[in-house]
């Protein structure tokens, strides 16, 4: 099991069952575990939506979407289900904070479904897993038997006349694009997970059809806190139209790596420095990827900003997935672009045509400029690829490779172009496999 960490910064929302032993049901009530829900149906819809806007909880996948605002768009009446849907489909590198709610606090998730259920009027919930967290479904699928044989699943709810809930879980088979939305519903309903066509929104036209509210498994585990602790009260943890706080992952080359919740807006270069206790074996940081590998990197000197979807537009870049890679000088930029665009690449579906063709040649032409057989054009026409990709794909994957080949462009374009001249930063243990092998690799995709 993967060591908890800690920092004194830390402000425990969602994280606060963490270690106690609280995916067993006993322990979870123990600790204020469905007393949420109980005071959901009391209370009603729209007192449970109206606490979760005040909240200013924004959906914790990356998009940033108010949850509140969301849960509000779901018609009242529908001559269809309606339906709850978690994405724990947990892809993006980078990115594990899903898996330790999963694995400390499963209860957490399934509560929230509940509550978002309650909220628009469903009485059926899915949590799919992605394909790699399989070992996390025991987990999940306990809870969620432990929760049905206390009565809290099922017909007549905590003993409630006509208060129905039911959930299902569901694992992927290890596709990056069923993460989005529409993606994800289709796989959950046995097709192949490629997107579709927006509008109709989910919130209208979901699952088999029926209204659905789709929320990453980290803003539903957020749900049972903010109806206990007030949705006010939740707001003012973080930042200006940022409510709470959130989960990050702090990887790469630091000394303490490990998933800390921090409040929203929280500094960056504290995360890195003092939470995370700062680049390892005192060598220097030379850039930051702040919210998983589809955010444009950040620089050095470019960490003085806030941890707050707003505050990392203005850097230019995104709070992502809350995933963040430090890299330290003996990273060459060069091989951490060809890494990451062969992720996107190898992840692509293949629907449409920008991206599934648009990942090959940067990643084709990364390959070769990385081998050595690269000359100036190249990296125009790496940068004139990834412009012609943005925001002409079904999906975000395709802007989701685009846009950190542009960051790596514009912020290290120098490094690329002394890599031409032969200047090399190697890193002493990470080799991309050479040309050929890795050619090979993405030639069966
Ligand atoms: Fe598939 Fe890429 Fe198009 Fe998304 S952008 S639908 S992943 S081909």
């Amino acid at each position: 099991m993967p060591q908890l960490v800690s920092h004194p910064d830390e402000v425990k929302v969602v994280s606060r069952r963490f270690g106690q032993g609280a995916a067993e049901i006993d322990k979870y009530i123990e600790l204020d575990g469905y007393k949420a829900v109980q005071m959901g149906i009391e209370q009603g819809p729209e007192w449970i939506v109206n606490t979760m806007k005040a909240s200013g909880l924004r959906g914790r996948g990356g998009a940033g979407f108010p949850t509140g605002m969301k849960w509000s768009f779901v018609p009242k009446t529908s001559d269809k289900p309606k339906y709850v849907l978690v994405n724990g489909d947990e892809s993006e590198p980078g990115t594990c904070k899903d898996h330790v709610i999963f694995l400390h606090d499963p209860h957490a998730v399934i509560e929230g479904t509940m509550i978002a259920g309650l909220a628009i009027g469903a009485k059926m919930g899915f949590i799919y897993l992605r394909g790699e967290y399989r070992y996390l479904l025991k987990i999940v699928e306990k809870a969620v038997a432990d929760a049905y044989a206390k009565g809290f699943l099922g017909k007549n709810i905590f003993g409630k006349q006509g208060v129905d809930f039911d959930i299902i879980t569901q694992t992927g088979a290890g596709a990056y694009e069923v993460g989005e939305e529409s993606a994800l519903m289709e796989s959950l309903e046995g097709k192949r997970g490629v997107p579709r066509i927006k509008p109709p929104f989910p919130a209208v036209v979901g699952l088999y059809g029926g209204p659905t509210v789709i929320n990453n498994a980290e803003t539903i585990a957020n749900a049972p806190h903010i109806l206990l602790m007030g949705g006010e009260a939740y707001a003012k943890l973080g930042s200006e139209r940022n409510g709470g706080t959130r989960l990050f992952g702090i990887s790469g080359h630091v000394e303490r790596p490990g998933v800390y919740e921090l409040p929203m807006g929280y500094s960056l270069r504290k995360a890195i420095y003092e939470v995370a206790g700062g680049i390892k074996d005192g060598k220097k940081l030379k850039a930051v990827v702040p919210g998983g590998s589809s955010c444009p990197v950040l620089k050095a000197d470019e960490i003085d900003c806030g941890l707050d979807f707003d505050q990392m537009a203005k850097a230019g870049t995104m709070l992502g997935s809350g995933g963040i890679v430090v890299l330290d000088e003996s990273v060459s930029m060069v091989e951490f672009a060809l890494r990451t665009i062969a992720f996107y690449q190898h992840e692509s579906c293949g629907w449409c045509i920008p991206c599934r063709e648009g990942t090959d040649w940067l990643k084709k032409t990364l390959t070769r400029f990385h081998a050595g057989g690269g000359n100036k054009k190249d990296i125009d026409n790496i940068q004139y690829l990834a412009e012609n990709m943005m925001g002409r794909t079904f999906c975000p994957l395709g802007d989701a490779a685009a846009m950190p080949t542009l960051g790596f462009i514009k912020k290290f374009r120098s490094e690329f172009e002394e890599y031409l001249e032969g200047v090399r930063v190697e890193h002493p243990l990470i080799h991309i496999k050479p040309v050929g092998e890795l050619a090979m690799a993405g030639a069966g995709h």
